[in-house]
């Protein structure tokens, strides 16, 4: 098997090597305060010896940092499945990779990568969780991150970077202030940079959660057959898609990383098609939502949302993620602060799982979008980070 990046726009093919971001000809067409032109995507080409569950990634497995990322459960909500009246609903819990969050999917690979091309350093700007993911993963590794994070991050997500002993730099200015000077580090240093979107590898880091999803609808399936015995189902192929994905989207990172997991499940025979996903927006920070029903990104609109994780004013994947829920058929649905806050409440009380509000968008996002689910289909609601990261979000949902 062999790995290369290609460009989704004009098909270009690079080697993947460390100085590499985005496509040259492509990247030539950035405009100010549009998402990023030129994003590359991992490509591969020749069979794949894997196992059955394997995932391919263009990271030897042994340079994978020594920690348990990925691999996250699938829960069964009981009371949710019955108050919604969706049985085949079930939760992905991501906020209980090592940091909290589904960012350490990407962070892994990217720390993987470095190992790999014996890379010591790593800088990246964040909103927070990536910067509290790279800082974990790093240290696991072994490797020294340098961090660009705006002041007004969650406190949790800045004492995580610093019990992590990742070094902080602290921006006084937007999350795109902070994009800017982390570039002209990595520039000025060669370190590798591990912006969102903007390094490849942190789109098909988060990939596995498709893989783990197919493997694990496929388990439940046959624990179900055992229990009610359908044992003819018991038969069955080894891998089951869902019909829907929820999937709370800011710079549009994770849901291409989620398209790009089920484009190689296709590929690699596991599955028929590609499921419907959704792309689930706050309001006040619905730029991809807003390019996918007008065709194309207009002006940039200030974010304002308590989902701090989801808010972005100019989403950074956001050319890659819309081409792909075009030619996917995806969908995108937007919600408000109160319906998040509702459904942060709702999926702790009903169902045992505290997430933080920006990922408890997805589940806000069902809710509203329930309408085109029939309620024999398979829907998956993926829970991205851990409520304990923004404890004063929370509160606000509580009146506290
Ligand atoms: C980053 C993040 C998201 C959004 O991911 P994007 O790739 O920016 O769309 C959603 N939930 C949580 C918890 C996150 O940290």
């Amino acid at each position: 098997m062999r790995w290369f990046y290609k460009c989704p726009g004009c098909g270009a093919e690079y080697e993947i090597e460390p100085g590499r971001y985005l496509c040259d000809a492509c990247a030539a067409r950035q405009r100010p305060d549009r998402p990023l032109e030129g994003v590359l995507e991992c490509a591969w080409e020749g069979s794949f010896a894997g196992s059955p569950d394997d995932i391919p990634l263009p990271v030897a497995k042994e340079h994978l940092p020594p920690l348990p990322v990925g691999d996250t459960p699938l829960w069964e909500p009981h009371r949710l499945r019955a108050e919604t009246g969706y049985p085949r609903l079930f939760l992905k819990d991501d906020t209980c990779e090592p940091t909290g969050s589904f960012k350490d999917r990407a962070s892994y690979l990217v720390a993987g990568f470095a190992k790999e091309r014996g890379i010591t350093e790593i800088a990246l700007a964040s909103t927070g969780n990536a910067a509290s993911s790279m800082s974990g993963i790093g240290a696991a590794a072994g490797l020294k991150i340098t961090v660009f994070l705006p002041k007004k991050a969650p406190v949790a997500k800045r004492v995580q970077v610093l019990q992590y002993g990742a070094e902080l730099r602290e921006v006084d200015g937007t999350y795109d202030v902070a994009f800017d000077q982390s570039l002209a580090y990595s520039r000025e240093t060669g370190v590798l940079s591990r912006n969102t979107a903007y390094n490849p590898l942190t789109i098909e880091g988060k990939k596995t959660v498709s893989f783990e999803l197919v493997r694990d609808l496929a388990r439940a399936r046959e624990h179900e057959a055992k229990r009610s015995g359908h044992l003819a189902e018991l038969a069955k192929k080894d891998y089951v898609a869902p019909d829907h994905v929820f999937v709370p989207v800011g710079d549009g990172v994770i849901i291409a990383g989620v398209y790009k997991g089920f484009e190689d499940l296709v590929r690699l025979g596991r599955i028929q098609k590609v499921p419907t996903i959704w792309a689930c927006q706050a309001e006040g920070s619905s730029a991809i939502a807003r390019a996918l029903a007008a065709g194309d990104f207009g002006e940039p609109v200030p974010s304002d949302t308590v989902a701090d994780s989801i808010s972005v004013d100019v989403p950074r994947n956001g050319a890659h993620a819309l081409a792909k829920l075009k030619a996917h058929g995806g969908k995108a649905v937007v919600v408000t602060d109160a319906e998040i806050l509702a459904a942060q409440k709702e999926l702790a009380a009903k169902a045992g799982l505290f997430a933080e509000p920006s990922s408890s968008a997805a589940w806000a996002g069902f809710v509203k979008a329930k309408a085109g689910v029939r309620p024999d289909e398979t829907v998956v609601v993926m829970l991205t980070g851990s409520g304990l990261k923004d404890v004063a979000g929370a509160m606000k949902g509580l009146g506290l």
